[in-house]
């Protein structure tokens, strides 16, 4: 049995640092300009080139995307990071994958750094065993599936490659945010906010409000609404992937890496999901399902429902979330991060308000140690302080029962007796098996 990795976002050198320390065996992050998620690229020269020696020197492994279709003036760009790519290449740093999905940056890069081994990215909705085979012929080692290849299809697919002998690593999402269109193949964004989702720049357009009018035809400008609602409605409002559950299953169906999507979410989601997922694989290679803390742990993080995408299925209404627009978790709320631990005294940059009072959670990479937070100093003054607000690099310190490690991340319980939510990933079985 092959054990997948876990394929954790990096949107930045902390999420990069975060993901591996709480479980990532490897992590996806862009490059400037080349890649959807653009705005939280590195900006500067050295970013890139201080992750592939934290990778090396950790043993992991970081793959970097490249992925938008580009338009003519991009190549320039493009060549840029190819450049910039050799000469790490003449230092011994490699990224051990490189995510393309335009047929002319895969020209490109096999051009001019033909080393680099080429992933193809979702955004080439690869959904078929033949276009895997084709794919493998355009010198890929692994192709990740579009989130519209359902479980069976997959066995299929593993099925044709092995008959004809081809050894092509799958990847595929398995938890996070979903889009209405063919991934990215969507100019609603572009239309509604002049942001192009296929480079990065997504406004999630789809999941905003809208409201829904008939006008007759001899009654112009007479707008009889469809559905009352003071809030409007939300017609394309995709719920969130979780498969956490079900890991049993894509291990059976022998996909090769389970990615987490969101690298544009925080440093606490991407420590969250990655302990979460780490924690599930392991029990799920021993034929366990996943722990109640685990279960609790992806619920503590803003979600706007959780469903199985469309690994069981085409998704009909399960799949939506029609009456609500908010994504924000009623339970947690991410604290803060730790900066400092010194003994049993901690350093914790603050995210959100804190009272005298609160029940904390430190999330550590393998364990959730709680604190109620008696008391507590502003860290700069020293001074006891009964509130903190989030924000503007703002850090208090208090006292933990044992020691800890900087970079840890906090979370905060909103209710202080709450009823547990229940995970909601039911298997989508109902319409076809396709
Ligand atoms: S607006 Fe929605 S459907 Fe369009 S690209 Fe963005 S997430 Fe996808």
């Amino acid at each position: 049995m092959i054990k997948p990795e876990i394929l954790a976002p990096a949107g930045d050198m902390e999420k990069l640092k975060t993901a591996f320390r709480y479980g990532a065996d490897a992590c996806y992050m862009g490059v400037k300009s080349m890649s959807m998620r653009v705005k939280i690229d590195d900006k500067g020269g050295d970013a890139l080139e201080e992750a592939l020696k934290l990778k090396n020197k950790l043993n992991k492994k970081i793959y970097l995307t490249m992925n938008i279709h580009a338009h003519e003036n991009k190549l320039a760009f493009l060549d840029k990071e190819l450049e910039r790519l050799t000469k790490l290449h003449k230092k011994g740093l490699d990224p051990d994958g490189i995510l393309v999905s335009d047929v002319g940056i895969l020209n490109l890069i096999r051009e001019q750094c033909p080393w680099l081994p080429i992933h193809v990215s979702t955004q080439a909705n690869t959904l078929n065993s033949s276009a895997i085979e084709f794919w493998e012929k355009q010198g890929a080692e692994r192709v990740v599936l579009g989130r519209e290849v359902s479980l069976h299809e997959l066995r299929q697919i593993r099925d044709k490659l092995s008959k004809k002998g081809i050894d092509v690593e799958i990847e595929g999402f398995v938890h996070g945010a979903m889009c209405m269109a063919y991934s990215g193949r969507c100019l609603l964004s572009n239309f509604m906010a002049n942001r192009d989702a296929n480079e990065g720049m997504c406004a999630h357009s789809c999941r905003w409000k809208y409201k829904v009018y008939l006008e007759e035809e001899l009654r112009p400008g007479e707008f009889v609404p469809m559905e009352e609602d003071p809030q409007g409605t939300s017609l394309m409002s995709s719920k969130d992937m979780c498969m956490i559950e079900h890991l049993g299953d894509l291990i059976d169906a022998q996909l090769d890496s389970l990615k987490l999507e969101g690298r544009h979410k925080t440093v606490y989601y991407t420590a969250i999901v990655t302990r979460a997922y780490r924690e599930a694989l392991d029990l799920a290679m021993e034929g366990k399902s996943p722990t109640p803390e685990i279960l609790d742990l992806i619920d503590s993080i803003n979600t706007r429902g959780y469903f199985t995408g469309f690994w069981y299925g085409r998704p009909g209404a399960e799949g939506q979330l029609y009456n609500k627009c908010s994504n924000a978790n009623e339970q947690y709320c991410f604290a803060g991060i730790i900066r400092k631990a010194d003994k049993k005294t901690v350093t914790m940059e603050v995210r959100n308000r804190l009272d005298k009072g609160d029940r904390l959670d430190i999330i550590t990479p393998d364990k959730t140690i709680p604190v109620i937070l008696d008391e507590f100093r502003d860290a700069e003054t020293g001074e006891q302080i009964g509130h903190a607000s989030g924000g503007q690099g703002f850090s208090i310190t208090f006292d933990v029962p044992e020691g800890l490690e900087e970079g840890f991340v906090v979370r905060k319980h909103l209710q202080s007796s709450r009823t547990k939510v229940k995970i909601k990933t039911e298997k989508i079985r109902k319409l076809t098996n396709h």
